[in-house]
């Protein structure tokens, strides 16, 4: 049985999903929680591509139909992010996007979420596609966001410890007998010991960052994966002042963390054609940019059960015998492109499964 007093949280992993299942915990039940993040990429470690989260874009846009579930997370953190535009944390972005498929635009579920939301006329659409999209929405800049998270967890007692973990028993022995562990671990679920869930794959995305103050629209042509792995957007950022995101690729499977040249002389090509404002003579190229995406088949996944698992470390146990224990344990993985637009639904239905499941 659980003593008084609050309950041991370990989350595994630092990034948007793990900081924001901290974040989400603490203010559902304050007091309840003494957390632990544990990762081996910390948030201020926003040049490691040992992790995904620095080099998303970021802005919130359905890429696919997802299935209800994922629409309730994307719902929920539209709302939660539209409400950080006044901090300067995200910013309103005017959006087109644009479909090779016929489908009724006019139907699409997020159609009553977004703002200022309309189907583009068809002299409106370039030849060769289906239809378009207006609305309005938000970008964040990871660079700002990730520590702007951090900084709200140390402001409530959160721990950090920067640590390579190599299996979910090591892990659930700093959380303690009948404590919690969060895996959000995003690639990391692969090869953890005890997990590794190979339905986890990387997407490769190769971006240019750029400073340029004429554009001011987020357009994004359809995903042509299948086929080349290039996908053209552009993603105006809040800050610093007009620092753009030019994408990109959407390579399933390619680990590859070295920067293409070609690619990224084909990224400025395809940007190029979609906003005339980046040939201006202000535009300039900051950065270039590789992430993976940690992708999942079959999707997120996302799910606590009380678990037995050998504790095994040596700070709980000096002699160095294994002992089984129980903990409540969360995976929360494999987000691939939608890890930020996803992240406040998707930790909230996380510290709902824990509350549940510990008063079981
Ligand atoms: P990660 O950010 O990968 O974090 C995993 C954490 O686990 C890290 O702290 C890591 O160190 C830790 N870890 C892993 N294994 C271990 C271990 N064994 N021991 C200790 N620690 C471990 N999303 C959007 O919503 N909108 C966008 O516009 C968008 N654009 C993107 C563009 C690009 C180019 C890329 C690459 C991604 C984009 N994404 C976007 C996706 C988004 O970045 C990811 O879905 C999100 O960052 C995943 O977060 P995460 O916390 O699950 O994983």
């Amino acid at each position: 049985a659980r003593t008084a007093g609050p309950v041991e949280v370990v989350i595994l992993g630092a990034g948007v999903i793990g900081l924001t299942i901290a974040r989400t915990l603490l203010s559902s039940s304050p007091n309840a929680y003494k957390i632990k993040i544990v990762a081996r990429d910390m948030p201020e470690d926003l040049d490691s591509q040992g992790f995904a989260s620095p080099w998303a874009g970021a802005n919130w846009s359905p890429i696919r139909s997802f299935i209800e579930r994922t629409r309730k997370w994307e719902r929920e953190t539209f709302e939660k992010m539209w409400e950080l535009i006044p901090q300067g944390l995200a910013m309103v972005l005017p959006t087109r996007v644009f479909f090779t498929t016929n489908e009724d635009l006019t139907q699409l579920w997020y159609k009553d979420l977004v703002r200022e939301f309309r189907v583009l006329d068809p002299s409106e659409v370039p030849s060769g596609l289906k239809g378009g999209i207006a609305f309005k929405t938000f970008s964040v800049n990871p660079e700002l966001y990730l520590p702007w998270l951090q900084s709200e967890l140390l402001a409530h007692g959160v721990e950090f410890i920067r640590r390579r973990v190599h299996s979910l028993s090591e892990a659930a022995a700093l959380a303690g007998p009948n404590g919690v562990l969060v895996n959000a671990t995003g690639l990391g679920a692969r090869s953890l010991i005890g997990v590794e869930d190979t339905d986890v794959y990387p997407i490769r995305g190769q971006t240019i960052i750029v400073h340029a103050p004429g554009v001011k629209e987020f357009v994004s042509f359809p995903l042509d994966a299948g086929k080349t792995g290039e996908a053209t957007y552009i993603i105006p950022r809040p800050s610093p002042p007009g620092e753009v995101l030019l994408g990109g690729t959407f390579q399933p499977d390619n680990w590859d963390t070295s920067l293409d040249v070609d690619t990224a002389r084909g990224i400025l090509e395809r940007c190029g054609m979609l906003a005339p404002q980046l040939k201006d003579k202000e535009t300039r190229v900051l950065r270039h940019n590789v992430g993976l995406r940690p992708a999942r088949k079959g999707g997120p996944r996302v799910e606590a059960a009380w678990t037995d698992v050998p504790l095994k470390s040596e700070l709980l146990h000096e002699s160095g015998t294994n002992v089984h224990g129980r903990v409540l344990l969360a995976h929360a993985y494999g987000f691939g492109a939608a890890g930020y637009q996803n992240s406040w639904g998707a930790a909230h239905e996380v510290a709902d499964l824990i509350a549940s499941k510990l008063n079981e």
